[in-house]
């Protein structure tokens, strides 16, 4: 049977499909390579490999490279949390990305401003029919958010009518937290949607390997001067929860 990898960078947003995996009736086990721990086990009967990749590009990569390597696995999926850039792309949406880019790679003048050196483009696509069932089961959730995070968080962080959104994701090895770096980053890439800090890493490895990849993001900030103010409350109450009933639906479904 296909396994599939589910990355997150942040361990708020494991801890609901781990408990789940460890519930299962082929129970995980783990095991550590190069300091990450790798959580082989079934979710739904599907087998899958559940990892924490850490935070930045490079510990992304190392955890995707070891992923296809050593794990073998067919497909890789990454939920987590990123910034809002797109205009109307609030707090508590949802985007899953159609494309990645990493806004920080800079080899000009020898290559245009965000290209990847010698791969002629600074977009990576993700897998259009994982994107697409990512996206439907991502819509049956945030069609009842308050099933998914409970009332308690719908109230605290206003969460009535979670949008959907599809596009351009963008990552770098910078939390974006003022409001200047932000509207630059609208102005350099205005198709941008959301900022984070691993997917556009990911999707060049698979890429590099030809596994498809999908991307999903609960937006937790507007990667403006507050975005850290409730940053950790919302992973916690929010998007690991969003994380585990999408990845339910998928999985559940498939
Ligand atoms: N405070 C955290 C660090 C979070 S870094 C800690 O101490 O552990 C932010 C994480 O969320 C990254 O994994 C990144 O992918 C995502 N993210 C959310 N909002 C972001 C933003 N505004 N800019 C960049 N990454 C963001």
């Amino acid at each position: 049977m296909p396994r599939i990898a589910l990355i997150s960078a942040m361990q708020q947003e494991l801890s609901l499909v781990l408990q789940h995996m460890q519930h299962s009736p082929a129970s995980a086990a783990c095991q550590c390579v190069g300091g990450r721990n790798f959580w082989t086990g079934q979710l739904f009967g599907r087998d899958v490999v559940a990892v924490l990749c850490g935070i930045g590009k490079v510990s992304a990569a190392t955890t995707a490279t070891l992923l296809v390597e050593r794990f073998a696995v067919q497909s890789l999926l990454f939920t987590g949390a990123a910034g809002g850039l797109g205009e109307g792309v609030a707090v508590g949406d949802v985007v899953i990305a159609s494309a990645l880019l990493q806004h920080d790679m800079d080899a000009s003048p020898l290559f245009p401003r965000f290209e990847a050196p010698l791969y002629g483009r600074a977009q990576f696509c993700t897998n259009a029919a994982l994107s697409d069932a990512l996206a439907q089961a991502a819509r049956s959730a945030l069609a009842a958010p308050a099933a998914a995070l409970g009332d308690n968080a719908v109230a605290e962080f206003a969460l009535h009518r979670p949008q959907l959104h599809r596009g351009l994701v963008i990552s770098g090895d910078r939390f974006v937290s003022t409001k200047l770096e932000s509207d630059t980053l609208r102005q350099l890439l205005p198709q941008a949607l959301a900022v984070e800090m691993e997917g556009a890493a990911v999707a060049q490895v698979c890429h590099d390997f030809g596994l498809p990849f999908a991307v999903m993001r609960t937006i937790s900030d507007r990667a403006d001067d507050t975005a850290h103010v409730n940053f950790m409350r919302f992973i916690d109450r929010v998007a690991s929860r969003y994380s585990w009933a999408v990845l339910r639906a998928l999985l559940a479904r498939a």
